[in-house]
């Protein structure tokens, strides 16, 4: 089956569609674009167990953000590394036993020393470097994600006992372009080599484009970047791993002009795919059915709210009946949706080899 054939057949409940064939061929080009650098898919962008085997043999591991996500890839990929990060650790996340543990803050890393077991970790932190044009920051400034250098020392004068200091970890923002999270990677790295680390995880954040699916992150300029550095380096793509290989289908239930502007009621809505509320952005779309003449439309859903939209007043040709594919659904949607809101019938899915 193909994306095109679940598009011909879709009836009343929208679906998921993910193409394992698309993701196969785009991990491998991400791992062939970075040699030498390690790379942990992050789970929470889209933790389906069928995405996570087709990624599994591109990876060298898996970034886990909760005790949840720790035993979902444990019990899936039972001998893949997995590094658990997160900044609201429970006593319980704290006796797993990950390949790496992200230490988020000094009083984590005192409750991990009374821990029975070793465990090696990287400490996180949260640098003053800038990160303008990001679309969400998780460092450069005051917020709850890792260290800011004063936490880092006092780590530093912690560790012992069953804790074994590996390296840095920094994940300080996401939605840049390969030029940006290179000059971000500069200032991760000097730090790291400030306090001895041998070990640095970069984190993710690579950009995606959705106003513009063909503008993609340069895999390979970043991997030019990052060649030759000695220490141990690694990435922790979500987002611009498993974007592009997912599709959300929905049907046109109705067309009405209301005050003039021009809306497409659709089967299913952001309850089922929440990115674009999320991120504030028009989800790109592909419409199987007609070719009439093309004029603004707004894209909704049919929950009884105003927020419900996929897409504001950009230009389509829609008939009742059409199928509307909205793309770049395949990271940050399904899994980041409000499901029972209004008690809809649950999307489809289905998984394909292939577009057309
Ligand atoms: C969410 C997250 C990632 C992945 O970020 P993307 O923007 O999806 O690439 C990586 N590392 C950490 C610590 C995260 O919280």
């Amino acid at each position: 089956m193909t994306l095109l054939g679940v598009a011909e057949r879709l009836g009343d409940v929208p679906a998921y569609v993910y193409d394992l064939a698309g993701l196969d061929a785009h991990a491998a080009a991400i791992r062939d674009a970075l040699p030498g650098i390690e790379i942990y898919y992050a789970v929470k962008a889209n933790p389906d167990p069928r995405l996570l085997r087709v990624i599994a043999p591109h990876v060298d591991g898996f970034e886990v953000s909760s005790g949840g996500e720790f035993a979902h890839v444990r019990s899936l990929l039972p001998d893949s590394r997995i590094a658990f990060g997160g900044p609201g650790k429970t006593d319980a996340d704290l006796t797993l036993t990950p390949h790496r543990l992200h230490v988020e803050s000094p009083n984590e890393l005192r409750r991990l020393l009374t821990r029975e077991h070793p465990v090696d970790v990287l400490l996180r932190a949260n640098l003053d470097v800038p990160v303008a044009g990001a679309a969400l920051a998780m460092g450069g400034g005051a917020t709850p994600f890792g260290m800011d250098p004063a936490g880092i020392r006092e780590c530093l004068e912690l560790v012992g006992g069953p804790v074994r200091l590996r390296g840095l970890h920094a994940h300080l923002a996401s939605g840049l372009d390969a030029p940006d999270l290179l000059k971000l990677a500069t200032a991760v790295i000097a730090y790291a080599r400030e306090i001895g680390a041998a070990e640095i995880n970069l984190g993710g954040g690579m950009a995606v484009d959705y106003q513009d699916p063909d503008h993609r992150f340069d895999w390979a300029a970043y991997g030019r970047g990052l060649a030759g550095t000695p220490e141990t380096l690694r990435i922790e793509p979500g987002r611009a791993m498993t974007a592009y290989c997912g599709w959300y289908l929905t049907k046109v239930l109705d067309l009405k002009r209301v005050h003039g502007e021009l809306f497409a009621i659709l089967t299913g809505g952001t309850h089922h795919l929440r990115t674009p509320v999320t991120k504030g952005h028009n989800q790109p779309f592909t419409v199987f059915g007609s070719s009439g003449a093309s004029e603004p439309v707004t894209l909704v859903g049919q929950l009884c709210t105003p927020k419900d939209v996929f897409a504001r007043q950009v230009p389509a040709a829609l008939a009742v009946g059409d199928v509307v594919a909205f793309e770049m659904a395949g990271a940050y949607a399904w899994n980041i949706s409000h499901h029972d809101f209004l008690m809809h019938p649950k999307p489809e899915f289905h998984y394909v080899s292939g577009i057309s």
